[in-house]
């Protein structure tokens, strides 16, 4: 298990990481996920070393290893720009770091051999950086990590570079290699959807702080922020007060609705968002019930293997319905129709100070 504990990091003034305790388990596939700035590259280099934590502490398999030096951690970083020797052969690329280290030349040729089998570039060896094309690059950055056979692979962004079409092929690769190896991956992206797919646990960072970690079903299922539940899956959000009970907007009430922790130590009265997933907004026909509010159909789109309505509340708020085109196909733009909000579907946040 890799620990974390109580990790700081300030440059000059500024706290770029902010108590920051985390434990991945051996074999994960956890991502660091959050917007630009908030301090995912910043844990990852102190991870590997190639930065110094302000205070606290980095545990691996119970021995602290934040005093080593890079070299001597069981870690290998892929970054988003491959960094690959231009003038230097895929196959010497890859052997770079194991000659540095002194390794017998037999070795070195066998383990880059094992490290381009890993990445499906047998036949590449002698081919330089430029005549490969982005995807090709950074499977050869990715086996210049493999080869050292490290315990865990940093990846800061390391599909960043591609084209979606690519992404997706290299995501679903990445994911089988890291299952197979049973290697312990940290992965950086700003790209939920990418994380979702991968991960086997997410963290949602915020401003140098940890707002969220959890499987990608808890996140979207039960997010415990309103920040966490906006960056990760699609959002219907209602602004209103907290009732005893509920959520009051403008005379409506909504009642049952779980509440976040941050919210339950706020009293009765507090500016309050309601939050529903547009997958979890059900609508009907049918004159309002409990839990509802009326709205009127504005636009139908289909996309495929969902339909997404568009509605907009007598209140003014405009909300999104994801839904099964066949259940779509039973309702017309301008129709009034009641909204559903299944108290265990909606959330209450607290929207901060206003
Ligand atoms: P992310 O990878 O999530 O985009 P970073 O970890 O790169 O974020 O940066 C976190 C914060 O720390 C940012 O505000 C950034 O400007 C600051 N920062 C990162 N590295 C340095 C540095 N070497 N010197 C000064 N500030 C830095
Ligand atoms: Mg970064």
């Amino acid at each position: 298990m890799l620990e974390i504990r109580s990790i700081q990091k300030t440059f000059g003034s500024q706290t770029a990481l902010d108590a920051i305790d985390l434990k991945i388990e051996e074999g994960e596939f956890f991502s660091l996920l959050g917007p630009s700035g908030c301090g995912k590259s910043t844990l990852l280099r102190l991870l590997a070393g190639l930065e110094s934590a302000t205070s606290g502490e980095i545990y691996w398999k119970g021995q602290r290893i934040d005093q080593l030096p890079a070299r001597l951690r069981p870690f290998n970083m892929v970054f988003q720009k491959y960094a690959l020797f231009p003038h230097l052969s895929v196959a010497e690329n890859v052997a770079f770091g194991l000659q540095l280290k002194k390794v017998a030349l037999a070795e070195i040729r066998s383990r880059v051999d094992e490290a381009l089998a890993l990445v499906n570039l047998q036949g590449f060896e002698d081919r330089k950086p430029e005549t490969l094309s982005g995807g090709q690059q950074q499977r050869v950055a990715l086996a210049r990590a493999l080869v050292n056979r490290p315990s865990i692979v940093l990846l800061d962004e390391p599909l960043g570079a591609l084209d979606q079409k690519l992404r997706e092929k290299m995501q679903a690769d990445l994911r089988l290699l890291q299952k197979r190896l049973g290697l312990t991956f940290i992965f950086v992206t700003h790209d939920q959807e990418e994380a979702m797919i991968l991960s086997d646990r997410i963290a949602v960072m915020n401003a140098g702080r940890l707002e969220q970690v959890a499987t990608p079903r808890e996140l979207f299922e039960n997010p415990s922020s309103l920040f966490s539940a906006r960056f990760i899956g699609g959002r219907n959000e209602l602004s209103g007060r907290a009732i005893a009970g509920g959520f009051e907007m403008a005379g409506r009430t909504l009642e049952g609705i779980s509440r976040c922790q941050e919210l339950s130590q706020r009293g009765a009265g507090a500016s309050v968002c309601a939050f529903v997933r547009p997958e979890m907004l059900r609508v009907s026909g049918m004159s309002e019930g409990a839990n509802a509010l009326s709205g009127r159909i504005v636009q139908i789109l289909f996309r495929g293997s969902k339909s997404e309505v568009m509605i907009e509340t007598a209140e003014g708020v405009s909300l999104r319905s994801m839904m099964d085109p066949s259940e779509a196909s039973s309702l017309r733009v301008g129709s009034e129709v009641a909204l559903q909000f299944a108290p265990h579907d909606t959330h209450l946040f607290w929207a901060g100070p206003q």
